[in-house]
């Protein structure tokens, strides 16, 4: 439930994060009257700013660029419920004067019982002093909630990740605190539960007698343009492939839970990540883009250092080690400065059998996450005509046609909902990250040169599909490409 007398205090306020994505979620939430009654805004950073100047900022990245005079009035309105405090982060006289300023708000509401919600948009050197100050000064104890949120970078390695999450459980359970990988408030990733849990049809297809290979994509059309330097220390495997589509993966493969609570699913997406066998580097492909076309390549950036070997772009390949899945490859890739923005599920089916058809192109099952959400099963028909020849086509779920008053939600504002509703379901529990993490460290410290000399990743030009030798190693996954012969007819909506 939505509780009253709630104020969401988001820390690093002055940043990025909270910029782009947390006050403007947080400002969708108000347009929908999604937020609590009352509910207020505090940010909190060490830079020094007035009131006035933290909601300027904070409303920046609205977007009203029709000057809608009912969205304008929505941000003045919003306005009224943003304050701001600076601090530092790490002694206790900040927080101490944070709980004064929260106290203060807190005075006007009617009910004794208060409720706060701390965002961490911050970066992971402040996570632990932040966690530790807001449970031991701002924590309230008149019997309302108090809950933490925070973001990737969850470590950089089993070791990392595991300090850190015990040092923020010192202070926060596991009930009080809320993990996001913003992949999970994504509209087409929560929409694979229902596709698989839903359809007795595509049950019935769902395992390794069905299918013969599954990719999970990544591609973004740019790079990382002079803010490289948080990407070096990281790369693309901890930035995309660790938690966003391993994510993905597990709520495409795991058992039906036994319910839809929170608990249910997370158990079962446990289960089958522990059925992982750690990424083998034989079957990892690294890349890292140069210059093309007047674009500049990573090296080119100069937060990044000149002899950087980081890849910016990872293919590799996990196998379940359960009946359902055994021998299924799972392809999951990742790149920056490719030729084209998409994240999507391709779930390639076996062959038909043999015998009738002569080179028929194989199903596939293609689950659009973004841009423009779409579900399309690429399938087998007769040419209309008075002849029988079969040509591949698709039935197609466009959600901006099948949907088209439907308003989607920013992942940002879903999961904030949800956390103040007190919803675990799409946050990362615990366990789930351990075993994340076991999965990717071998290769990430291979990588990182900590088991001998760095692999050199494999060039490829900015505006690519990628490096020249991913087709090749997608083929031997198992993927059949139909040269030629499928053609999408429209263009105006995809
Ligand atoms: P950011 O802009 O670099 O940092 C946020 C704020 O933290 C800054 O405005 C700064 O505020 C404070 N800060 C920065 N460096 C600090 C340091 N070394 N020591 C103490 N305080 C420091 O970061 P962000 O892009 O907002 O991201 C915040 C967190 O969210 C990060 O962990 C990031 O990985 C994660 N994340 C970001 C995005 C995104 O879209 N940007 C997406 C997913 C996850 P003051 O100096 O005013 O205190
Ligand atoms: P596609 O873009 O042709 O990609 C199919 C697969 O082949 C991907 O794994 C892709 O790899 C790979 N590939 C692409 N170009 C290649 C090349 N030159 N050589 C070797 N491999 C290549 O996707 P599709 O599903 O067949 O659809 C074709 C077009 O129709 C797309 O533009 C799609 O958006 C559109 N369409 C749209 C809808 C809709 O909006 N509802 C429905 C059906 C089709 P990478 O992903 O790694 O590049």
């Amino acid at each position: 439930d939505l509780k009253d007398n709630t104020i969401i205090v988001v820390f690093g306020a002055s940043g990025d994060l909270a910029k782009k994505k947390t006050l403007p979620a947080l400002f969708g939430l108000y347009r929908q009257s999604r937020l609590p009654r009352d509910c207020k805004i505090v940010g909190y950073a060490r830079t020094k700013m007035d009131r006035e100047e933290f909601q300027k900022r904070a409303t920046a990245y609205i977007n009203n660029a029709d000057n809608n005079p009912d969205i304008a009035n929505s941000i003045e309105a919003f306005k009224k419920s943003l304050t701001y405090v600076h601090g530092g982060y790490e002694d206790s006289e900040s927080f101490e004067s944070l709980n004064k300023h929260l106290e203060e708000i807190e005075s006007h509401y009617q009910s004794k019982e208060c409720n706060r919600i701390f965002y961490l948009a911050l970066p992971p050197s402040v996570f632990i002093p932040v966690a530790k100050n807001a449970k031991l000064y701002c924590h309230v104890t008149k019997g309302g909630v108090n809950r933490i949120i925070i973001e990737k970078p969850f470590g950089k390695d089993l070791q990392s990740a595991r300090e850190l999450l015990g040092a923020v459980k010192q202070y926060w359970t596991e009930d009080e605190t809320f993990r996001i990988d913003h992949y999970l408030g994504k509209e087409m990733v929560k929409n694979l539960l229902v596709l698989r849990f839903a359809n007795i049809a595509m049950g019935a297809a769902w395992d390794k007698n069905s299918i013969s290979n599954v990719q999970i994509t990544f591609k973004e059309p740019f790079g990382t343009e002079g803010r490289g330097g948080y990407f070096d220390e990281f790369g693309i495997i901890r930035d995309v492939l660790q938690n966003h589509l391993l994510q993905v993966l597990s709520i495409l493969t795991m058992e039906r839970p036994v319910s839809f609570s929170a608990e249910d699913i997370r158990d079962e997406k446990v289960k089958v990540l522990r059925s992982i066998p750690p990424v083998e580097r034989g079957e990892t492909l690294l890349g890292q883009y140069v210059s093309a076309n007047g674009k500049p390549g990573y090296l080119d950036d100069e937060t990044v250092p000149p002899d950087s070997v980081c890849p910016t772009f990872a293919a590799t390949t996990l196998w379940i080690n359960n009946p359902r899945w055994e021998g299924v490859p799972f392809i999951l890739k990742a790149g920056k400065a490719l030729n084209e923005a998409k994240v999507e599920v391709r779930i390639q089916f076996k062959d038909v059998t043999q015998g009738i058809f002569k080179d028929i192109a194989r199903n596939e099952l293609v689950i659009r996450i973004q841009p423009s959400e779409a579900v399309y099963l690429k399938l087998n028909t007769k040419t209309p005509g008075l002849y029988t020849r079969a040509i591949p086509t698709e039935m197609d779920l466009t959600y901006k046609r099948r949907f088209t008053e439907a308003i989607i939600p920013e992942a940002y504002e879903a999961l904030i909902l949800d956390a103040l509703k007190g919803d675990h379901s799409n946050f990362v529990r615990h366990d789930e990250l351990d075993v994340a993490w076991k999965i990717f460290t071998p290769i990430l410290h291979w990588i990182d040169g900590l088991e001998g000399p760095r692999p050199h990743p494999l060039p490829y030009p900015y505006g690519s599909r990628g490096p020249k030798e991913m087709d090749a190693y997608i083929k031997r996954h198992g993927y059949k490409r139909a040269e030629d012969s499928y053609i999408w007819p429209m263009t105006s909506v995809a």
